[in-house]
């Protein structure tokens, strides 16, 4: 699609995005070490709304340790907010109330200064790695998100998730094949073509209970050179918007929905299998195999990780007006303009890169404002499940980076309407997670080239 347009900028986007990362990624590490950026506002222990969660994860790695008031900024420790929320034009309201509005793509915690239910955690201080959360509870939660992935307004698709849900005797593995399986025929629902019967088969497969993980299907992964993936990804980009025309909306925005959630998934993985434990003998570890089980088997979850990155990237420099007159405020003057240079840089860096996605192309044509009402109101939910989740730091982590892509969403598809107010486009909390989330991502992306590495290291030596 790309080459139909412009002979050779198609490669020369592959190309340039794998040194994007490569030269992104220390700046927003650095970025993430300040006090603007590590301190993400909560409410971690929420009942779960959909269910009674009694899988809580008892392993020490699962504990979230809370930041001490006194490491706060002092104008963020809850006296001063108590006494702002008093005052609330004042100028330092770094936790400023989050109200429910009509343009976000998820609930934010009712975030009250002094709430004991609130927490503000040092996110440097809870990496997210291996904590040992698995089993039913967390197959129940991702089974959740997944069929958040059935639009009403598509009976076809409802009807799958329901096909996914009423075979029984499924394991939870296999009944989220199940559902990979499903959302990918979607994906080739108007193309009656052999791959698609070919997806069908391994509905059908998947349906009788085999399990594909079984037979070799790291193949892909073995033989990519390193920008072949992003070429993958990068092909993918371009058919869905050359698939996208006035019929075809619908199906477009269900595609990115899944792939959001599939490359969110599969970050989280990348960074489980890139800090996994042994138990037997203690230590900390990047497990080769683990990642090549959940993700480098699976070309597509590793090109929903790129996917991911592709829309981060965009709402950054999409947001970038807004975020050149925001005032990163922790009452350091000296460290608040050194954050703020640092985040024009990287901006700027942003700025350097052609982007792929195009969110003109979404949310078109008749059914246009239902669909992204519901676009929302999955998404929405997609954050009311992360209470459900039974491991407070993965819980931590799944709520900042819904958070951060509910508010790259809100960027892509809400800036132009809700720029008339640009003071309050965004809250502390919100660019925090926002660009908290872009660097998980950043580090998969960095994850994958060293894993790869690993395992073509590991092959050599056998
Ligand atoms: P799971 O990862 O649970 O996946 C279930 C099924 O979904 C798979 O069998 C597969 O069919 C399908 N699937 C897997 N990946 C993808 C994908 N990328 N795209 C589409 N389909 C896919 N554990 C930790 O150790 N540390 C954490 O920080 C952590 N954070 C978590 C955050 C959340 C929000 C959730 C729900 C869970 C978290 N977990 C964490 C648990 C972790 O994600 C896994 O559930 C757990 O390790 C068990 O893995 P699994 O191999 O059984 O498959």
């Amino acid at each position: 699609y790309c080459k139909a347009i412009i002979p050779g900028l198609y490669d020369l986007v592959r190309l340039t995005f794998e040194e994007a990362n490569a030269r992104l990624f220390p700046q927003v590490q650095q970025l993430m070490q300040t006090d603007f950026f590590k301190y993400y506002r909560t409410k971690l222990w929420k009942n779960c709304p959909f269910w009674q969660e009694n899988g809580l994860c008892m392993n020490r790695a699962c504990a979230v340790e809370v930041a001490d008031e006194s490491d706060l900024p002092v104008e963020w420790r809850t006296e001063s907010l108590s006494a702002i929320d008093l005052t609330p034009a004042g100028p330092l309201q770094p936790f400023k109330q989050c109200d429910f509005k009509e343009s976000d793509y998820c609930i934010n915690d009712q975030l009250g200064h002094s709430d004991i239910d609130t927490v503000t955690v040092d996110l440097l201080r809870n990496p997210e790695r291996f904590t040992g959360y698995a089993g039913p509870s967390s197959g129940r939660v991702w089974k959740s998100i997944y069929e958040e992935n059935c639009f009403n307004i598509v009976a076809k698709m409802t009807a799958g998730c329901a096909a996914c849900n009423n075979i029984a005797g499924l394991s939870e593995d296999t009944r989220g094949q199940c559902y990979d399986a499903k959302a990918k025929i979607t994906h080739h629902d108007r193309e009656k073509d052999a791959g698609r019967h070919k997806l069908e088969d391994e509905f059908a497969n998947v349906a009788a209970g085999i399990d594909d993980d079984a037979q070799d299907t790291t193949q892909h992964f073995v033989k990519a050179p390193k920008s072949s993936e992003l070429d993958g990804v990068l092909r993918n980009l371009a058919e869905d918007e050359d698939g996208q025309d006035s019929e075809e909306e619908t199906c477009l925005e269900k595609r990115v929905y899944y792939r959001l959630i599939s490359g969110l998934h599969s970050s989280i993985s990348i960074h489980i299998c890139d800090e996994y434990f042994d138990r037997t003998k203690g230590v900390w570890y990047s497990n080769l195999d683990c990642f090549i089980t959940r993700i480098g088997s699976h070309p597509e979850r590793l090109q929903n990780v790129y996917f991911n990155y592709v829309v981060l990237l965009r709402a950054i420099a999409k947001v970038s007006p807004f975020l050149e007159g925001y005032r990163f405020n922790t009452g350091q003057p000296k460290v608040d303009a050194k954050v703020k240079a640092k985040v024009h840089e990287l901006i700027d860096m942003t700025k350097q890169y052609p982007t792929t996605f195009d969110e003109t192309r979404l949310f078109h044509g008749p059914n246009a404002s239902r669909v992204k009402q519901e676009f929302k109101d999955h998404f929405r939910n997609v954050s009311r499940i992360m209470d459900c989740v039974g491991c407070e730091k993965c819980r931590l982590w799944g709520k900042v980076q819904t958070n951060g892509l509910a508010v790259a969403l809100k960027i892509l598809f809400e800036y132009e309407t809700i720029r008339a107010a640009p003071k309050t486009l965004l809250e502390r909390n919100e660019i925090v997670a926002l660009f908290n989330t872009f660097n998980r991502f950043s580090e998969s992306l960095n994850g994958i080239a060293r894993f790869r590495d690993m395992y073509q290291q590991q092959n050599r030596n056998t």
